[in-house]
């Protein structure tokens, strides 16, 4: 059966010039790159290019790069440290759509002390820039706001909220980890203290990121124990995937200006064709200020788990919200906070598309996910009737039920 991996969101496969690259340092260079001998110092250099090469993919300095272990351990580092910076400062700025890795953090210390903002987003997933301002005050401490949404693809305008954090003298941390990789970023122009980024959201593997600290940056480590990364994230390196991650980043910037543009309509003729093809369905967010790769597409009367399963049986990979929550039934906080209706939410999908993307897996998709959706609306009590009224599915239970 043909297959087709459409869910680049949660994660990616693993490049075969990223896998080539680390073997060695499972065999070979298996030195600890703290160690005095030579087994120690090889390996050190060749951690040293890979923060290079990561450093030029942001364009920064490489002192400015801490591999960490994920994009989790990255945001929690970024956050937890900088309140521990900034004891006297207990207030955190965030949005409804972040990620769980920088909301349930700050819903975690917002019961413990903190005081939490949560601004809210339109229909279109973007933020209101007169909320911000008017949040920030003289004991906001940080200011977390992603890149790019992992569920949605919508952009915000992190620079334009960069210099309004920054003339409150805040520090400034961003949730880069769906941008990385798939859009160019320049932190030499940038008003970002703290960036976070995930190996495996770019072809590297699962189990390495980094953190961007711009230099001067107040931040307590989250790690602590040995000096590595020079006393700021303790815990001997993991040094083959930190080669794979500088592969990752070589071949990111290598690939970044063709792939953009191509990867882009490829999604734009994906859909095009779903929107064209299946009555009821819309795209969900911003689509002028959107990753390429993304769309997140609801389906009227129709079950996004459902959906799933029936494309799995055709060997086609989606997701139905965030890889992380995908196991449970709880509908999408990123479309609930957008407002959209919950029988919109219940029957999203979200297509992601990446380099190793081709016409053809595109084309297959077009020709087998219409008959699905209309084969499940055909089973839908909810499926014959052209509209809901208004205000129809605000009960998501009854909503799931069906
Ligand atoms: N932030 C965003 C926006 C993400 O999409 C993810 C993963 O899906 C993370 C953070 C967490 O990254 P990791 O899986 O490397 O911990």
């Amino acid at each position: 059966m043909k297959t087709v991996y459409l869910d680049n969101n949660a994660t990616t496969r693993v490049a075969p010039e990223v896998i080539d690259a680390m073997m060695p340092y499972f065999s070979e260079y298996y030195g600890n790159p703290s160690s005095m001998h030579s087994f120690g110092g090889q390996v050190e250099k060749h951690v040293a290019k890979a923060r290079e090469t990561v450093a030029r993919l942001l364009n920064c300095d490489p002192s400015e790069i801490v591999f960490t272990s994920c994009g989790t351990e990255s945001d929690n580092t970024a956050i937890r440290g900088t309140l521990d910076a900034y004891p006297q400062k207990k207030h955190i700025i965030t949005t409804r759509v972040e990620h769980p890795a920088v909301l349930n953090v700050c819903r975690y210390l917002s019961k413990r002390g903190y005081r939490l903002t949560e601004l809210s987003v339109n229909a279109k997933g973007q933020l209101d820039l007169a909320e911000l301002e008017s949040a920030l005050t003289d004991t906001t401490a940080i200011v977390s706001v992603m890149y790019a949404n992992n569920e949605t693809g919508v952009m915000f305008p992190v620079e334009e909220i960069g210099a309004r954090v920054k003339s409150k003298g805040v520090v400034f941390h961003c949730d880069a980890v769906q941008a990385v990789g798939k859009i160019p970023l320049d932190m030499s122009k940038s008003t970002i203290d703290l960036l976070s980024l995930s190996g495996h959201k770019f072809h590297a593997p699962k189990g390495i990121g980094a953190l961007y600290i711009r230099k001067g940056t107040k931040l307590t480590p989250f790690m602590i124990g040995g000096h590595q990364e020079r006393g700021r994230r303790a815990g001997t390196e993991n040094v083959p995937y930190i080669i794979g991650l500088g592969k990752a980043a070589e071949l990111a910037l290598k690939h970044i200006p063709q792939d953009y543009p191509h990867i882009k309509t490829l999604r734009d003729r994906l859909e095009k064709a779903l929107l064209m093809k299946c009555p009821d369905a819309c795209v969900n967010g911003d689509q002028e200020h959107r990753l390429p790769n993304t769309t997140s597409i609801s389906f009227e009367y129709v079950e996004g788990e459902a959906i799933l399963l029936m494309l799995s049986e055709k060997g086609i990979a989606a997701s139905s919200g965030s890889a992380c929550t995908s196991g449970s039934l709880e509908p999408s906080h990123v479309l609930r906070a957008m407002g959209v209706p919950f029988t919109r939410v219940h029957g999203s999908v979200r297509l992601s598309l990446s380099r190793y993307t081709t016409i053809d897996e595109i084309d297959y998709t077009i020709a087998e996910f219409p008959p699905i959706i209309k084969r499940l609306r055909e089973l839908s009590p909810f499926g014959k009737e052209p509209h809901l009224p208004a205000g129809h599915g605000n009960d998501s239970t009854h909503v799931r039920q069906t």
